[in-house]
């Protein structure tokens, strides 16, 4: 078996794997916000509540086979799911190529890269879905997640993965997303008595930041609010409802950090550039 061959089959392994945990993710979407355990009762069908057997659980394959309705009252199942499965498994594949890029870097370290940054993804994906729906970033999908983010920077550095930030990079990341983000929630409120975000997305920036370091919270705020203005107005003039739509924040920031996720690596040097050629205008 040729090394390439060998590569690909560890990646595919990677996508199967994501469709998986998009299965559990769907269960996660569903659950969280109503305070419902996520282990326990299995999944059953939202329509009729009969328990979904094993054979009808596979990601994708069984919503396909099953032509998108319940085996016992026939009633159609959301497309959401299989879509959710399907991009979940799509995104794990590509953070594999992201984190992995051939078989040589298939080692603990990047392997532990791969997991760290895989729960990341795990978080973007479920608070999108929970934000749209019920505007709220759960707890355990940001600030909770904070410990989670620097334990695995002091590991993956103990470790020897050059590519995550240093474990005090981590808790300043986190420092600064959610303090820099609670200032601009307070200036908007001195300004407009009104709140223009809300605490979760403070908590959701916290997590970013101790995921990608204090250097990326101002790109990807911006990012998020220039995702959000397109979005916002766009919406505003189709349905001609004036600019005052509920639109949750926090499904951009999540768009932002997965794009600094997977381009990060093109993105950093940029911003750094800039950073610097800042200073430098000041300092002279
Ligand atoms: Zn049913």
């Amino acid at each position: 078996m040729t090394a390439d061959l060998a590569y690909w089959i560890f990646a595919a392994f990677a996508g199967v794997f994501g469709l998986l945990f998009g299965s559990f993710l769907n269960v996660c979407v569903a659950r969280m916000p109503e305070d419902r355990s996520v282990v326990w009762p299995g999944s059953a069908c939202p329509t009729c509540g009969t328990a979904i057997k094993p054979y009808d659980n596979v990601p994708v394959l069984a919503w396909m086979w099953l032509g998108g309705k319940c085996r016992a009252c026939k009633q159609p199942i959301s497309a959401l799911y299989p879509t959710v499965e399907a991009l979940f498994g799509v995104l794990t594949f590509l953070l594999f190529r992201r984190v992995i890029p051939d078989l040589a870097y298939i080692d603990t370290a990047y392997l532990a890269a791969f997991v760290w940054y895989g729960w990341l993804l795990f978080a973007l994906v479920a608070l999108t879905f929970i934000d749209l729906r019920h505007y709220i970033i759960p707890d355990e999908f940001s600030i909770y997640s904070v410990p989670v983010g620097v334990a695995g920077a002091a590991l993956l550095g103990w470790l020897g993965y050059t590519g995550a930030p240093t474990w005090q990079g981590s808790v300043v990341g986190a420092l600064v997303g959610g303090g820099f983000l609670a200032a601009v929630i307070g200036l908007y409120w001195l300004v407009r008595r009104q709140e223009g975000m809300g605490m979760g997305d403070v908590k959701l920036l916290a997590m970013l930041g101790a995921w990608f370091g204090p250097v990326a919270i101002f790109p990807i705020l911006m990012m998020a609010s220039i995702a959000g203005s397109i979005v916002g107005v766009t919406l505003a003039i189709s349905r001609r409802s004036g600019l005052q739509l509920a639109l949750p924040f926090g499904p951009f920031l999540a768009l932002a950090a997965a794009i600094w996720l997977y381009a990060g690596r093109v993105l950093e040097p940029a911003v750094t550039l800039r950073v610097g050629a800042l200073l430098e205008l000041f300092g002279s």
